[in-house]
């Protein structure tokens, strides 16, 4: 059972465009709403309360009225921008990393090398940056991708991009995720204690986030168990599993629960539970 289900968090499409969250954060909705974006690309602005200076968490899509949003949120902070930071490289987190760089005069953080881009910085798992008048840790999360980080706060805050939403659940992206280490990735945040998860799509999650990461955590298996359950009656197709496993999910959201699907036979794939069958199937073991 989803724990926020009795939490009281705004409907689909009511974000607010703006919002201060903590004196420390400021969040900034782009406009790319999406089955897979959710709300849209959540953009955060991070830094010490009249310090003069942010970082720009997620720039998202390089679109116009995105950019002048986030410079009205700065100029309400009286706060000019410090460095950009990357949860990961997929381009609705990405894609004005590089721009935006160069318009605000400042230098990308990353895992992925290709993300922090010629004169970027590559961060490493641990390290503590001293940014915007704060620190922001940097804590290893692949799963959703191999590359991705989330950031805590001195507040216990953690922008987590999006190994957790805040509607729904994430997708173990295929080949390139992990579901071993997704899970590793949620227990490590959970071992956090987070006084708050901020998500790179949806509302911020403020109430109990270990009982949403405990969640997640159980929702995974979940799926695995009913993968094992279906594959129990015969080898079957990917593209069976899902309309199985997923039914009651929208078809549009079918392709990434077919990667998730995917990511999860490979773990049964690597744990002897399953193999390959005949032609395109697979089979238990
Ligand atoms: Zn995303």
């Amino acid at each position: 059972m989803d724990p926020r289900s009795s939490w009281d968090l705004p409907a689909l499409g009511a974000l607010p465009r703006t919002a201060e969250l903590e004196p420390l954060v400021t969040r900034v909705l782009a406009p790319n709403p999406s089955g897979m974006t959710l709300d849209g690309t959540n953009t955060y602005l991070v830094g010490a309360p009249g310090s003069g200076q942010a970082v720009v968490v997620d720039p998202g899509p390089p679109a116009a009225a995105h950019l002048a949003a986030v410079e009205a949120a700065l100029a309400a902070r009286h706060a000019e921008v410090v460095a950009v930071l990357v949860t990961h490289h997929h381009g609705d987190h990405a894609e004005a990393a590089a721009p935006w760089s160069r318009h605000f005069g400042v230098r990308v953080g990353a895992a992925d090398p290709s993300v922090a881009g010629p004169g970027g910085r590559v961060l490493q798992p641990g390290e503590h940056l001293a940014l915007a008048g704060t620190t922001v840790g940097v804590v290893a999360t692949p799963g959703h991708t191999a590359d991705h980080l989330a950031f805590r706060l001195e507040s216990g805050a953690v922008l987590v991009g999006d190994h957790v939403l805040g509607r729904g659940t994430s997708v173990v992206t295929h080949p390139e995720g992990d579901v071993v280490a997704y899970l590793a990735s949620l227990r490590r945040v959970h071992d956090l204690g987070p006084a708050a998860l901020y998500c790179g799509h949806g509302p911020e999650l403020t109430v109990d986030p270990g009982a949403v990461l405990a969640y997640y955590t159980a929702h995974r298996a979940h799926r695995e168990q009913q993968l094992l359950d279906a594959l129990a009656g015969g080898p079957s197709t990917v593209d069976q599993l899902v309309a199985t496993v997923y039914a009651a999910v929208p078809q549009a959201l079918w392709p990434a629960a077919a990667q998730s699907t995917r990511a999860t036979l490979a773990k049964l794939t690597a744990e002897g539970r399953v193999r390959p069958g005949a032609g395109e199937t697979v089979g238990l073991a």
